[in-house]
């Protein structure tokens, strides 16, 4: 499979020829046609598998091909990760693919002041990355709207709950519409995250690399 087969607009096809992607990863050739279909996925992918642009990509391209709806403000895609090491990563990742568009990408985490991760989400945010903790401290003071997401990505979910963050995940989830795409990435597949995943994600396809 090449980039191009998979069909991703210009503005993306651009930008991976530009970071010296030549072919897609087993991981990305395996997940990308399903979402740009739209289907819920469970990937089970381990770290350096290049499962950030399997997610990162479609999500870009949906954003490219789907003009906000005239709805809230915040964010349309949500992307959940462990630490604040690996949300830092995601949005580095995110910024890299949406070079040649107009994307509005921020990154929230703990252990720093939140007062420029709140006016982040003032100006207006299309793809936010955020460790569980400190984006619900962020929603109890109002400062995130969750009503407009279209698309929500739990990544490394196993590493999420050995951290302990299982109850925090599902009230995050409360929070957002019924009517959603949503992606879990893994890179054990216990029976407790078979059973997040049976509970999050609506016949998803499956890939394993
Ligand atoms: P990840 O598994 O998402 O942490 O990605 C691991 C590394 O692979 C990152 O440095 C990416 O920039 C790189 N990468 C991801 N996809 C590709 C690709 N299709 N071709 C070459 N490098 C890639």
């Amino acid at each position: 499979t090449t980039f191009a087969e998979l069909k991703l607009a210009e503005p993306i096809q651009r930008a991976l020829a530009e970071e010296g992607y030549t072919q897609p990863t087993p991981i990305q050739a395996g997940s990308i046609p399903h979402l740009l279909e739209g289907r819920d996925l469970l990937g089970l992918a381990q770290t350096g598998t290049g499962k950030t642009a399997a997610f990162a990509l479609p999500i870009l391209n949906h954003l490219l091909l789907n003009p906000r709806p005239a709805r809230p403000k915040g964010p349309r895609a949500l992307v959940l990760a462990p630490t604040r090491e690996l949300a830092a990563q995601i949005d580095d990742s995110f910024k890299a693919y949406a070079r040649h568009m107009k994307l509005r990408h921020a990154v929230i985490f703990g252990g720093v002041g939140q007062g420029r991760q709140v006016e982040a989400m003032r100006r207006g945010v299309d793809v936010l990355t955020a460790a569980p903790g400190r984006l619900l401290d962020l929603v109890g003071q109002c400062h995130i709207d969750l009503s407009a997401l279209e698309i929500l990505v739990l990544d490394e979910a196993d590493r999420m709950l050995d951290m302990g963050f299982v109850r925090d995940i599902k009230r995050i989830v409360a929070l957002l519409p019924k009517e959603r795409q949503t992606l879990l990435f893994s890179a054990t597949m216990p029976k407790t995250i078979q059973d997040l995943a049976h509970s999050l994600l609506r016949n998803p396809a499956k890939v394993e690399v």
